[in-house]
């Protein structure tokens, strides 16, 4: 969602729509787009920049927690070692996965939609839970566009 503004070039108040004077107020958990609050909506409305209705809105404490435990297992697992999924791109019925470990070295899997996709996205996914799942192969090469034999042999 982006912001609105005038004519003139003026940001636009997300609650009545007036231009100057609004200012763009931070998310008490950083989380959703800062609110654009012209003074009056701001002083009659100071409910919009409480925690509670953020809580209750835009869900932000919840997903602002999230993210945080989703980063904090990502750099658990980087630490152990491991290749972290980082990009996907599906070739002629197959999914070439690249993954990234801490130092920066990358390394690209073949593998089916079914297990790809059965994973989801946000978690922390290294190649050893797509092994788990399915078949698994290592890539020639980790440039996420070259499609290798697998486009070749279903072409
Ligand atoms: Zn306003
Ligand atoms: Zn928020």
């Amino acid at each position: 969602m982006g912001y609105c503004y005038d004519a003139r070039g003026l940001l636009c108040c997300d609650v009545c729509g007036a231009s100057g004077g609004v200012r763009k107020h931070k998310c008490p958990f950083g989380w959703c787009q800062r609110l654009a609050l012209c003074p009056r909506c701001k002083r009659e409305h100071p409910e919009y920049l409480t925690k509670a209705y953020h809580r209750e809105h835009g869900n932000c404490e919840e997903n602002h927690l999230r993210f945080e435990r989703e980063q904090a297992e990502r750099q658990r697992v980087l630490d152990e070692g491991k290749f972290l999924r980082v990009s996907a791109l599906q070739h002629n019925g197959r999914v070439k996965v690249i993954f990234r470990n801490k130092n920066g070295k990358t390394r690209a899997y073949w593998m089916a939609p079914r297990n790809y996709q059965g994973l989801g996205y946000g978690t922390a996914t290294t190649p050893e839970d797509y092994k788990a799942r399915g078949k698994v192969t290592r890539a020639k090469t980790t440039d996420i566009y070259n499609a290798e034999k697998y486009a070749k042999a279903s072409a």
